[in-house]
């Protein structure tokens, strides 16, 4: 820390993102991306957005927004987009927790939420997950606070069902209530549906998992048009040119290739399940994953054990050295074969340590 650093920052803890290493060619099963590319509509889009670069960016994003309602099945007054959704996430601790609306959220999820709060400076409740790492609806009964939820949740992969949501916004008439759903395209149940009955829902999406978009970060809020209009206050006052010409044009070409998208999320699905089951034949707990990673434990073999193995053999998985996760290791869903490579090195290494 330099001696400039304002103190309002000093104590920051900031989030820290899965390893991205250069040393080597890893398979990597560490940060939830699609093992597939772009929709090829996404990359000629892009590509041709390329040539006007020397403009900025429609700060409105129209065509995008246009293709979002369409997409969507709602007002474009209704949707917002961000770098990413967790600049979309940032702005809404900003617009919608204070003092007196703390940040409330489940204390095993996306690790964000903590590190905006702090950012923020707006204080935070975690609420404990059951034991079996599901979210107990009742618990954000009356929450006194705007409530993030990540539905299906991270890293367990567990999803609550739409019903389960709507009794948590019917329990919040006065609260804001943000459900995050990156995942939500790999098996959950979408609150998108749920939007003209609930002023009070915001539902957060994300190009960066379902739409193989990681690296062009879009993400984007849907939600009742006053809620998109406070979102808008913050955007305009932070960096209005959020999004850039390409990632808006290639955000277009995804959208349109739906075909494109569906296959391959049927695909992710798949590869899941039949993971699912052969780790449960060597033996691993696996959570219900409704999501593109599978959450995963041994009962004979520590997780930070079998994540060192499968490193030096090339794998990357994603290891959460804390007392409720260490057990645990979080795999994204890879190609097929992939998850081959990664189930026989698995097989290798626990039969050499029985
Ligand atoms: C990946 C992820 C995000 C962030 O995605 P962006 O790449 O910033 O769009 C948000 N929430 C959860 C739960 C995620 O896993």
């Amino acid at each position: 820390m330099s001696r400039f650093f304002s103190s309002r920052y000093a104590a920051l803890v900031p989030y820290v993102p899965g390893e991205q290493p250069q040393d080597r060619r890893y398979i990597k099963l560490n940060t939830n991306e699609s093992p597939y590319p772009p929709s090829p509509r996404a990359i000629a889009y892009a590509s041709e957005a390329a040539k006007g670069l020397q403009l900025y960016s429609d700060p409105e994003c129209r065509k995008l927004t246009d293709a979002a309602a369409r997409c969507f099945g709602v007002d474009r007054e209704e949707i917002i987009f961000g770098n990413g959704s967790d600049e979309i996430l940032n702005f809404a601790f900003m617009a919608f927790c204070d003092e007196t609306h703390p940040a409330v959220f489940p204390d095993i999820t996306y690790g964000f939420y903590s590190v905006f709060g702090a950012l923020n400076r707006v204080p935070c409740r975690e609420i404990p997950l059951m034991p079996d790492f599901t979210v107990r609806p009742e618990d954000y009964y009356d929450a006194k606070g705007t409530v993030f939820i990540a539905n299906p949740n991270a890293p367990t992969g567990i999803a609550l069902t739409r019903q389960q949501i709507r009794t948590i916004l019917d329990a919040n008439p006065d609260n804001v209530v943000v459900i995050d759903e990156a995942y939500v395209d790999f098996g959950g149940e979408s609150c998108g549906e749920l939007l003209p009955e609930y002023s009070n829902l915001l539902v957060v999406g994300t190009f960066s998992k379902s739409r193989n978009l990681a690296g062009g970060r879009l993400g984007f809020a849907i939600g009742n048009r006053e809620l998109i209009r406070d979102l808008n206050t913050i955007k305009y006052s932070t960096n209005p040119y959020n999004v850039n010409s390409m990632t808006m044009a290639a955000g277009i070409g995804a959208l349109e290739d739906t075909e494109y998208f569906e296959k391959c999320c049927k695909e992710i699905i798949l590869t899941r399940e039949k993971t699912a089951q052969a780790l449960k034949a060597m033996g691993f707990t696996v959570l219900d994953s409704s999501a593109n990673f599978l959450f995963a434990a041994h009962p004979d073999y520590s997780g930070l054990w079998l994540y060192q193995q499968l490193k030096q053999r090339g794998i990357l998985i994603r290891h959460f050295e804390t007392p409720r996760l260490k057990d645990y290791n979080r795999i994204t869903i890879g190609s097929p074969e992939q998850m081959d490579a990664l189930l026989t090195a698995l097989r290798e290494r626990m039969e050499e340590k029985p």
